[in-house]
């Protein structure tokens, strides 16, 4: 069984719904033994849906700290940041992950280039839907060779849960030569990717990214990926995760990656 959520937010998100307390209270009545918060900072990114997306760091670890503490005997709860990577933020986040403890860093691309594929317009750019996809990939594939500073990609097919039949056309072969590297990349580099199941929830019937993606990155050597619901509100804590469990076996995993201290240890499934 899984019984770690580490992809959270909470209010200290501009787009959290629950609080860091409800949050502690609900995983650990949901039974789970670790947790960790991996709120938003999307620096340099600007405006999106009237808020930055750029968490108060200060203000994020004061809580965290109490709040950790208050519950150390129920769960373990751990201090991790989602940062979206865009290549002119590169020594931005350099520094500022070495700023706070944080015992886990999700690198994402919330953007292509300097677009956002969660708006509509993004897809009008491109003659077709596919070239939209191909451009986010290229866009990741920059990335994972330029960033170090993180340690598992998030949700690395996250365009397809917003361009127009989200994944109904996705298949591994037709971006082979750019996914291809994109793996071959993040392998190299000793980090590891995210099953993120709030694809579930965003009608693509399966995690982000897809599991034809996670089984190439099984065949390519990749280290046992992290797992997180990215739950928002208590509701989605965990979210499907015995269908994530069931993907991890069928791409032939027995176990999950959670950083510590930014340091990764397996936990069998
Ligand atoms: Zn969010
Ligand atoms: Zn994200």
């Amino acid at each position: 069984m899984i019984l770690s959520d580490c992809h959270m937010h909470t209010t200290y998100s501009t787009d959290g719904r629950s609080d860091m307390e409800s949050m502690i209270q609900a995983s650990a009545k949901k039974g789970l033994k670790t947790i960790c918060f991996t709120e938003h900072n999307d620096h340099g990114a600007g405006f999106f849906e009237g808020g930055d997306f750029v968490v108060d760091t200060d203000a994020y670890y004061e809580g965290y700290k109490r709040l950790s503490e208050k519950y150390r005997d129920e769960i373990e709860v751990l201090f991790g940041v989602e940062i979206g990577l865009m290549e002119k933020e590169k020594y931005f986040f350099d520094e500022y992950v070495k700023s706070y403890p944080f015992d886990f860093v999700i690198g994402s691309s919330h953007t292509a280039g300097l677009y956002d594929p969660y708006y509509p317009e993004y897809y009008t750019r491109f003659e077709t839907v596919r070239e939209a996809y191909r451009y986010y990939f290229e866009s990741e594939l920059k990335r994972a060779e330029i960033f170090d500073c993180y340690d598992s990609y998030g949700h690395l097919d996250y365009a397809l849960r917003y361009g127009p039949g989200k994944n109904s056309d996705f298949t591994y072969e037709r971006y082979a030569d750019l996914l291809d590297p994109l793996l071959e990349t993040i392998i190299k580099k000793g980090k590891v990717i995210e099953i993120n199941s709030s694809g579930y929830k965003a009608g693509m019937n399966g995690p982000n990214p897809a599991v034809s993606i996670i089984k190439r990155y099984h065949e390519l050597g990749g280290l046992p990926p992290t797992i997180g619901a990215d739950a928002h509100e208590i509701s989605y804590i965990a979210y499907e995760f015995d269908a994530v469990e069931a993907i991890l076996r069928q791409t032939g995993y027995t176990s999950y990656s959670i950083f510590r201290n930014r340091e990764r240890t397996e936990v069998r499934i």
